[in-house]
């Protein structure tokens, strides 16, 4: 049997009967923005797409999740510095989220999983999530994918870990994304406090936070090191986040 886990492929007949059968959907949440000189603006969204379609094919003979259309822009005014940069505001992004997540339970949705794939829609995210807290009748989850493997990041990437960076490359490479592989390039980032972290989630404290912009950390829009990255730590990496994926999905399912 087909493996009809699309939503935007389904009628709405199948998706009424879908939802006898199961009622949880995922939603990939991106962003279009740069990524460095070897990576498309469209990498974040392709990440979270790739993953969710992927643990959906993974959990099918068991439950016959749903994915929505790819929420495509995200919350990126930080990098908007950079040519083909797409940003929505933050309360047009958590809007949009809430948005998806109510008429989805709706039509009889009762778990809904975001499928983060860009750090930067943290705060939206979140917003949405509190906002629906209590009026929704279904309850929503988010993951950031980079979240489900950090221990497998922490093992096999040269840090600092932020943007189109080694682990972002090989991820993005492993999954199929296009990547101008002689483009690459390091840039660890630039400090903006001496002795202070730039935005790196594997480095050890003191953490700061500030608004900037990328501008500011990058001149080539990378903050890693993008040579390092081979489809291999992809795999590595994708294969850790896929199964916990999975095995959340699983344990959701039983609830
Ligand atoms: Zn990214």
């Amino acid at each position: 049997m087909e493996k009809q886990f699309l939503l935007a492929n389904m009628t709405w007949q199948e998706v009424e009967e879908r939802i006898k059968e199961c009622d949880i959907a995922l939603i990939p949440l991106g962003s279009t923005e740069q990524h460095g000189p070897a990576l498309p603006v469209s990498t974040d969204h392709y990440i979270a797409t790739q993953f969710a379609h992927r643990s959906a094919e993974m959990v099918w003979d068991k439950h016959k999740v749903v994915v929505t259309p790819t929420i495509a822009f995200g919350f990126s005014p930080h990098h908007m510095e950079f040519k083909g940069t797409i940003t929505l505001s933050e309360l047009t992004l958590s809007s949009m989220i809430a948005d998806v997540c109510y008429s989805l339970s709706q039509h009889g949705f009762r778990k809904i999983i975001i499928v983060n794939g860009h750090g930067g829609n943290g705060t939206a995210i979140a917003n949405a999530l509190h906002d629906m807290q209590g009026n929704i009748d279904a309850k929503v989850y988010s993951v950031d994918w980079w979240n489900l493997a950090t221990d497998k990041i922490a093992e096999i990437v040269t840090p600092p870990v932020y943007h189109a960076c080694d682990m972002e490359t090989s991820v993005a490479w492993y999954l199929g994304q296009r990547v101008l592989e002689d483009k690459r390039v390091d840039e660890p980032g630039k400090t903006i406090v001496p002795g202070f972290v730039i935005p790196d989630m594997l480095a050890p404290p003191p953490h700061v936070s500030t608004s900037y912009s990328m501008k500011e950390i990058t001149d080539s829009g990378v903050v890693g090191y993008s040579t390092k990255a081979t489809k291999e730590k992809g795999k590595i990496i994708a294969d850790a986040v896929l199964e916990r994926l999975t095995a959340f999905i699983e344990e959701i399912a039983k609830m």
